[in-house]
């Protein structure tokens, strides 16, 4: 095979990639480890996997901290662990009402997806009864489709997520199996696989990404990405570390903008159908680049971060129509009410005695 990094192998790599091919692990190390002159020809590449599959449309998702600080885990990059002093709010799940103003909020940002995070190990009984109810008001209201990051899952708060609406379940597996223990101590890397697992299983999307920029090897975020792969991660949001202070991460560098590209386009040939989004740390780690992030993934975070700000919604919408993308909207009815019109259509013809066409 040539590894040569020129723009043949690169094209070579996404034909593989369209046609259901996985990569190497000597490809995902080339496309990382690729001259910074050869950044166009590589992200050129990815757009035609991304074209294939997503064409020019861009899901912006909407993030709701819906009950922020206090965690007990010990994530090390993370400013919400309490093993921290760190400046982050703290407060108990918010109530019903204002989780469902923050989806009003996201549908007028033209959110695809509104994501309900609670930073904690796993959500209480409490927890999961307020976000639940959330869900299905939201669902009740507004086309939008709902994921929720509510930590480690059991399966039957996997179930009832799933009976509320619940639409996609986050849980990052971070970094490589190796490299976890650097990362967190009070948990596994197993036990967030066992998480994503039990999401698939009730019915759930899975989206499970990691963070890039951690102090952690080329080879892991190569086993990071290929992990996703085996896991069947259907989402996959790629963070830049944005070192928060106080954290034990907060020394850090951050990555420059060309290895944050490098690093989305193996991302695109190792999961080329995966709605892959440049999440956090896009503005401080890509900067000026940010635009050609796009060229790779096929989603982002507008409004902000859990605990950081980000591009706010106008900017992010121009950069998109600058473009000449398209954000994507959920269709109007949608899917589940459509699924419950066909349901009444179908249930109307069968008193009817019309037959279905
Ligand atoms: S990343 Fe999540 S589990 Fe880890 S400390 Fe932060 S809020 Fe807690």
């Amino acid at each position: 095979m040539n590894h040569e990094p020129n723009v043949a192998y690169w094209h070579s790599l996404a034909d593989r990639a369209i046609a259901g091919e996985l990569i190497s692990r000597d490809d995902a190390r080339a496309v990382l480890s690729a001259p910074d002159d050869q950044v166009l020809a590589l992200l050129d590449a990815a757009f035609k996997v991304r074209r294939q599959f997503h064409g020019r449309k861009v899901r912006i998702h909407v993030l709701q901290n819906a009950k922020s600080g206090a965690c007990p885990e010990d994530c090390s990059f993370c400013s919400q662990s309490s093993r921290y002093d760190t400046a982050v709010d703290e407060y108990k799940i918010q109530s019903v009402d204002e989780i469902v103003d923050g989806a009003r909020r996201a549908k007028r940002a033209k959110a695809w997806k509104y994501c309900i995070v609670t930073a904690t190990r796993g959500p209480s009984r409490h927890d999961l009864d307020v976000v639940c109810e959330a869900v299905k008001r939201i669902k009740a209201e507004m086309d939008i489709t709902v994921c929720t990051s509510l930590g480690l899952l059991t399966e039957d708060k996997a179930r009832r997520l799933k009976e509320a609406g619940v639409d996609r379940f986050n849980h990052n597996l971070e970094t490589s199996e190796r490299f976890f223990s650097e990362v967190a101590t009070t948990h596994t890397w197993a036990d967030r696989v066992n998480t994503v697992k039990l999401a698939k299983a009730a019915g759930m999307e899975a989206c499970a990404g990691g963070i890039v920029g951690m102090g952690e090897s080329q080879d892991d975020v190569i086993d990071l990405a290929f992990a996703l792969r085996e896991v069947g991660a259907d989402s996959v949001p790629v963070n830049f570390l944005d070192p928060r202070p106080g954290t034990p991460f907060a020394k850090l560098e951050r990555m420059s903008p060309t290895q944050c590209l490098k690093t989305l386009a193996m991302f695109r040939f190792v999961h080329p159908r995966a709605d892959l989004r440049v999440a956090g740390g896009r503005e401080v780690n890509l900067r000026w680049m940010q635009p050609f992030a796009l060229y790779c993934v096929n989603s982002i975070f507008t409004s902000g971060y859990l605990t950081t700000p980000g591009a706010t919604p106008s900017t992010d919408h121009q950069m998109i129509r600058d473009l000449g993308f398209e954000w994507e909207e959920v269709e109007s009815p949608a899917p589940w009410r459509r699924a419950a019109a066909g349901e009444e259509a179908c249930h109307a013809r069968e008193t009817s005695g019309e037959a279905a066409p």
